[in-house]
C-alpha cells in the first residue's frame, strides 16, 4: 500500500469560473490560474504523485508551458493515471475550503465526473465541503489523501 496527500490554494477572481473535479459551478468568481484552476483536481494529481514518489503537478505541467495554458485540468488528471504503473487507487478523501457559494448541491455530480475520469466506483471518492468562516474568503484550497493498492 501506498499513500500520497495533496494541497492546493487558487485565489478568486470575478469573471473566472469555478471550476470543482471537472464541473463548472455557477459562481460571479473563480479560481485565478494559467490553467483552469481546478483546485480540487490539482490537488488529487498531487496526491497521486505523491504517493507514488513522482514529483508534482508543477514539474509535470508547468505553469510555464503554453501547452497548459487555460487546460482542463481532468485532462492532466488522465494523463496522471498513466503515471500509477499497477497500482490501483483504493479510495481519494478530499476536503474542499471555499466560502460561497455551497458546494453541497454539486458533490455528486463531481464525485461522477471524477470516477469517469479515474475508471473508478464512485463508492470510492469522498468529498467533504467545509467554509473558512469567512477568514479566507478571497481564496479556494483543496485538499486530498489517496491510498494506492
Ligand atoms: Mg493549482
Amino acid at each position: 500500500m501506498r499513500i500520497g496527500n495533496g494541497w492546493d490554494l487558487h485565489r478568486l477572481a470575478e469573471g473566472r469560473p469555478l471550476v470543482l473535479g471537472g464541473v463548472t459551478i455557477p459562481s460571479p468568481r473563480g479560481e485565478l490560474a494559467h490553467s483552469d484552476g481546478d483546485v480540487l483536481v490539482h490537488a488529487i494529481i498531487d496526491a497521486l504523485l505523491g504517493a507514488t514518489c513522482n514529483g508534482d503537478i508543477g514539474s509535470h505541467y508547468p505553469d510555464t508551458d503554453s501547452r497548459y495554458a487555460d487546460i482542463s485540468s481532468m485532462a492532466l488528471l488522465k494523463d496522471t493515471m498513466n503515471h500509477l504503473g499497477t497500482a490501483s487507487i483504493e479510495n481519494i478523501d478530499c476536503i474542499v475550503v471555499l466560502d460561497e457559494p455551497k458546494l453541497r448541491p454539486f458533490i455528486d455530480e463531481i464525485r461522477t465526473r471524477l470516477a469517469d475520469a479515474m475508471h473508478l466506483p464512485v463508492s470510492r471518492i469522498s468529498i467533504k465541503a467545509k467554509t473558512s468562516e469567512q477568514t479566507a474568503s478571497g481564496v479556494i484550497t483543496a485538499q486530498a489523501v489517496v491510498l494506492l493498492d
